[in-house]
C-alpha cells in the first residue's frame, strides 16, 4: 500500500496543506489536524477534509486511519508520531509522498540536505541545471512542496531536504543525494546527534552519495554507506574529487582535474559558500552539466538575502546580515569571515551549546549586542572567554529592540569593523521567522545611518 485511502495530515502549513489537497484530489478521505485554525483549514474543509482543531490531539483521530502525513513540527517523540507507531500506522513527510506519487516520466531528484548550506547550494544547483537546458526548479524545504511539483513539467529537480523530512521517509530516494555537513543542531527534535545524522544519511538512499571531506561526521556517516560516494573538499583534491587548486575550483573525478571557475567568482564570499558551490558541481556534474555551464552558472549566480549579505557602509563600518544563522555552525561561517566584528547575537539556542563557538570567535570581536530568549546563556559564555569584552544586553521582547541594537552596535564599532548579525539562534520567540528579524535589522541600521547623515 504505497497511498493509503484514509490519511491523517497532521499540520497544515504549507506543506501539510498541500498534501491534504493532493490527497484530496486523488479521492482519499482526509483528516487534518493542526493546533490553530487558519485560512488553509477553512479551505481544504470546504473541499471535503474532516478538520479538526484541538490544542491536545486525541488518539481517536487515528481510528479507521492507514498512513499519517506529518509536519516537520512533529517530532518522533510527538503523542500523535507515537500513537500511529503503537498502533501499527505508517507515518512520513511531504516529500515521502510526494516521491510516492511520481508518475512514469517523472523529474529525477537531486538532493541536499546537511546543517547548513542548504538553501545556498539548492539554489547554485538549479543555476547551473538552468544554465544546461534543463528544465528544473528548486523545491522542497525551501518553501516550494514537493508534492505540487514532482510530477510538474521538470527533467531534474533540485531537492532541499530537512532532517525532519529525511527521517520521516522510507521509499524516497534521489537519485544523488550531497550532505554539506553535520553539526549540532534540532537535537531537542532528534533527540541525539547521532539520530539527527542518521536522518540525514537517508539523502543516499538512492545509491549516489556526494560527502564533506572536511566536516568528520560526514565523513564517518559516508563509511557506513552503501552507495557510491564522490568527496569534495576546500583542499587540493585527490583522483576521484572535487577541491580546490590554485585559486580554482576543481573536479578531479575524470582523468586529469578540470578548472570550474575561480574561487573569487563565487558568491557570496566565504569558505563555506566555496564548498557549496562544490556540493553543487558535483551534483550537477552527476546530471550531465557541463563544466562551463557549471562555471557560468556560478558567476551568474544571485545570493539568496539573509545569508552574509554585506546591507551598507557609513562611517568606515560595514553592516551585514547574516540573520540565516539560526545555530552555531552557521555563525562560525560568518564570524570566521570578517576581522574585527561587534556581533548581534541570540534567539533560541535549541539546546545546542554556544561554548565552543564563543571560545573560538570571541578574540575577533571589539564587543557584542544581544537579544532575545537565550541572551543570557550567550552572555556567560562570553563573560567566561572575553571577560573583558563590552556586551550589550537587551531586554526587549519586539521587533522595536533592533533600532537600539543598531544604536549599541553603531557606538562600539570602530572604522574598518563589521557589525554581523549572526545570530546563532531561531529567530521565533521575537520575529515571526529570520527574514522578519533581517528586515528590522537592516531597516534600523539604514534609519540610524540616515539619521546621522541628516
Ligand atoms: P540552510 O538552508 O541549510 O539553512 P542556507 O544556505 O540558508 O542553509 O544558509 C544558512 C546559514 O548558514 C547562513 O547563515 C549561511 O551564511 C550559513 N552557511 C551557508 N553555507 C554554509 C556552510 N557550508 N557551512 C556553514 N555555514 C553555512
Amino acid at each position: 500500500m504505497r497511498i493509503a485511502d484514509n490519511v491523517l495530515v497532521a499540520g497544515a502549513r504549507v506543506a501539510g496543506a498541500a498534501c491534504a489537497d493532493v490527497l484530496l484530489s486523488r479521492g482519499a478521505a482526509v483528516t487534518v489536524y493542526d493546533r490553530e485554525d487558519s485560512e488553509r483549514m477553512r479551505a481544504l474543509a470546504a473541499r471535503g477534509a474532516t478538520c479538526v482543531v484541538a490544542a491536545d490531539f486525541d488518539p481517536a483521530l487515528l481510528n479507521g486511519v492507514e498512513q499519517v502525513v506529518l509536519s516537520p513540527g512533529f517530532p518522533p517523540h510527538h503523542p500523535i508520531a507515537k500513537a500511529a507507531s503503537d498502533a501499527g500506522i505508517e507515518a512520513f513527510s511531504e516529500p515521502e509522498l510526494a516521491w510516492r506519487l511520481r508518475e512514469p516520466g517523472a523529474a529525477s531528484w537531486l538532493a541536499v540536505t546537511g546543517t547548513n548550506g542548504k538553501t545556498t547550494t539548492t539554489t547554485m544547483l538549479a543555476a547551473m541545471l538552468e544554465q544546461a537546458g534543463l528544465r528544473t526548479a528548486a523545491v522542497g524545504n525551501i518553501g516550494v512542496p514537493l508534492v505540487h511539483t514532482a510530477n510538474g513539467p521538470f527533467d531534474v529537480l533540485a531537492v532541499e531536504l530537512s532532517s525532519h523530512q529525511l527521517h520521516w521517509s522510507s521509499e524516497l530516494a534521489p537519485t544523488a543525494g550531497a550532505v554539506l555537513n553535520l553539526a549540532p543542531d534540532h537535537l531537542d527534535w532528534h533527540g541525539s546527534f547521532d539520530a539527527y545524522a542518521e536522518a540525514k544519511a537517508a539523502v543516499w538512499r538512492g545509491g549516489r552519495a556526494v560527502a564533506n571531506l572536511d566536516d568528520p561526521s560526514v565523513v564517518a556517516l559516508a563509511k557506513h554507506t552503501d552507495a557510491e560516494v564522490t568527496g569534495f573538499t576546500l583542499n587540493h583534491p585527490e583522483r576521484g574529487q572535487f577541491g580546490v587548486a590554485l585559486g580554482f575550483l576543481v573536479d578531479y573525478t575524470g582523468p586529469e582535474p578540470v578548472q570550474i571557475c575561480s574561487v573569487d567568482d563565487v558568491h557570496p564570499a566565504g569558505w563555506h559558500n566555496v564548498a557549496n558551490a562544490l556540493a553543487a558541481a558535483a551534483l550537477a556534474r552527476l546530471a550531465g552539466v557541463s563544466h562551463a555551464d557549471i562555471g557560468d552558472a556560478l558567476r551568474k549566480y544571485v545570493p539568496e538575502p539573509h545569508r552574509n549579505v554585506t546591507l551598507v557602509e557609513h562611517a568606515g563600518v560595514t553592516w551585514v546580515d547574516d540573520s540565516k544563522a539560526t545555530n552555531p555552525h552557521a555563525a562560525a561561517a560568518a564570524l570566521a569571515s570578517y576581522d574585527s566584528i561587534v556581533w548581534v547575537a541570540g534567539g533560541q539556542l535549541k539546546g545546542v551549546d554556544v561554548e565552543g563557538l564563543i571560545a573560538q570567535y570571541a578574540p575577533k570581536m571589539r564587543g557584542a549586542v544581544l537579544i532575545g530568549q537565550d541572551r543570557a546563556l550567550v552572555a556567560e559564555a562570553l563573560a567566561r572567554h572575553a571577560p573583558g569584552l563590552p556586551v550589550v544586553v537587551l531586554d526587549g521582547r519586539d521587533d522595536a529592540v533592533m533600532t537600539e541594537v543598531a544604536a549599541h552596535a553603531a557606538a562600539l564599532a570602530e572604522p574598518g569593523d563589521t557589525v554581523l548579525l549572526s545570530p546563532a539562534g531561531a529567530s521565533y520567540d521575537m520575529f515571526t521567522s529570520y527574514a522578519h528579524r533581517g528586515d528590522a535589522f537592516a531597516a534600523a541600521a539604514r534609519a540610524l545611518i540616515e539619521g546621522e547623515a541628516e
